[in-house]
């Protein structure tokens, strides 16, 4: 098989080599990278299953980042996979109600998204060395909560990048929000933007599409690139914990080597489900791969009648990190399903930007049989959290307990007896008052912060490391903005005039 390279979604004629696509983050005509195909795993999973994380990471890795060399590679996953994380297994598997958890979420900032922010950062610095670029890289980043922080975690103080964030004024907790505007560093900036996630991912979107201000930038001696999961070099480390989670599952006798399983995903940008995706594609045997939306559930609605439809109300939930109605990385499942029909995916694009829909073919609804898609209620996610508290004594966040209540509706709807993993994305920690509520303790008069060690107390959980002491520590940001001041907010932070 040719070498892998990659291509944008919108124009596959220019391929790129890794390094390439990961600098530039977005490709210039908007779409995002692929790769040429998907390499197959075919050594002994009797073997395969022996490997620690980072060798597993190693071994996955090696086959997409084709133009890294051996050393490299290792030194980005040596320094990305290390003590950050609380164990060994780095996102371990707990088994509650025969349904395997694994737990994404015990990195430096309690969400899933530090197993691909841990490495970003040096996937990038290697990657610009190799290349010999010259400029100073400006990671810019919408966030609806959680990217924010790991990316800043990542980020900071790495030589000759600087990190800008936009969060949402409405829509990230308080202790997520408190995360991102006590973070240190001499590189990173953290603004508040009027609006929901969409603004400000929208936003940032069109500043990496506009050739005016690339080239002032340019000419300044920077250039941007993006942390946000539209990075390949965000998927591609992704693909590695579901190939973990299968061994594991394996190693504590759940299935034999071969045996299908199913995986749940909760989902926003569709970044952590189309990994799971690409793992099966690469030889995982998933069988079904579980869909799981809030009550915005615009991909429900995609994965059951192949109509997207951004044309409706934007809730507010209590799983922010899902509040979304464009899920950019469907875009990437797109062009794999219409065998690579760049042009196609492009009008689709154009139409999703122009009229706010589009509608897929046929023959790609056929290629979507293996995904279910579900969603749960407000109300249906507090369940989840409850029953799993109350009968299994395991507390989850609000994401994994929407990706549980889903869950729960796909086996009343086929008794599908399938080992099933679902990934669990967030500490509770994160995200307390909605959990507590969730159990039936009172939290009135308090505040998330008080909360933190409520939840310690009466659910017998150590507080972790990267959460405590949070509500004294400085705030050292405090920058805030409107969708129309973007581009002059990061023209004040890179002191360019004009
Ligand atoms: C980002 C996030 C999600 C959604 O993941 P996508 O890759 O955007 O689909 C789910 N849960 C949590 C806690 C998150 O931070």
């Amino acid at each position: 098989m040719e070498k892998l390279h990659y291509v944008s979604t919108r124009n596959k004629k220019n391929a790129l080599s890794s390094c390439e696509a990961i600098v530039s983050g977005i490709s210039k005509d908007g779409g995002l990278f692929v790769p040429t195909h998907i390499p197959k795993v075919n050594n002994d999973f009797n073997e395969l299953c022996k490997l620690s994380y980072k060798d597993l990471a190693f071994y996955i890795m090696k086959k997409f980042f084709t133009d890294f060399e051996d050393k490299e590679l290792q030194n980005c996953i040596n320094k990305a996979y290390d003590s950050k994380f609380d164990f060994k297994e780095i996102a371990p598997i707990s088994i509650h109600n025969n349904i395997g958890f694994l737990e994404l979420y015990h990195g430096a900032t309690l969400a899933f998204k530090d197993m691909a922010l841990s490495i970003l950062p040096h996937l990038l610095t290697t990657a610009s060395k190799k290349l010999s670029l010259d400029k100073e890289i400006v990671i810019l980043t919408a966030t609806s909560g959680d990217t924010g922080k790991a990316a800043l975690a990542g980020f900071q103080d790495v030589d000759k990048i600087k990190i800008i964030v936009f969060y949402p004024k409405n829509g990230v907790s308080e202790i997520q929000k408190r995360q991102m505007i006590t973070q240190n560093g001499s590189n990173t900036y953290v603004i508040n933007i009027e609006g929901n996630f969409d603004d400000a991912q929208n936003g940032v979107k069109e500043i990496f599409n506009d050739k005016k201000f690339n080239e002032l930038l340019n000419e300044n001696n920077y250039t941007f690139s993006s942390a946000n999961s539209i990075n390949i070099g965000r998927l591609i480390p992704q693909i590695v914990y579901y190939f973990s989670a299968y061994f594991q599952m394996y190693n504590k006798n759940q299935i034999n080597l071969g045996e299908k399983i199913n995986v749940v995903v909760p989902t926003g940008n569709f970044g952590n489900i189309l990994a799971t995706y690409y793992a099966k594609e690469m030889g995982l045997p998933v069988n079904k791969l579980i869909c799981a939306s809030n009550k915005n559930n615009v991909l429900f609605d995609f994965i059951n009648t192949g109509v997207y439809d951004k044309r409706r109300k934007f809730y507010v939930t209590m799983s922010p990190s899902m509040d979304i109605l464009v899920s950019s990385n469907l875009e990437r499942l797109l062009y794999h399903i219409s065998d690579e029909n760049d042009k196609l995916v492009s009008e689709m694009m154009n139409a999703l930007s122009k009229d706010g829909i589009y509608c897929i073919t046929d023959s790609m609804k056929e290629k979507l049989v293996d995904f279910y898609g579900g969603y749960a209620s407000e109300e249906k996610t507090k369940i989840a959290i409850n029953e799993l508290y109350t009968n299994y004594d395991y507390l989850v966040d609000t994401h994994t307990a929407v990706a549980y209540s889903v869950y729960q509706d796909y086996l009343k709807e086929t008794h599908d007896k399938t080992k099933t993993i679902i990934a669990s994305t967030a500490s509770p920690f994160k995200f307390t008052r909605s959990v507590l509520e969730s159990i039936k303790i009172n939290c009135t008069n308090m505040n998330d912060f008080e909360l933190i060690n409520i939840m310690s107390d009466k659910c017998e959980l150590t507080i972790p490391k990267n959460i405590k002491n949070i509500e004294t520590k400085t705030i050292t940001q405090n920058l805030s903005c409107t969708k129309d001041s973007m581009r002059q907010v990061i023209k004040n932070i890179l002191n360019i005039r004009g």
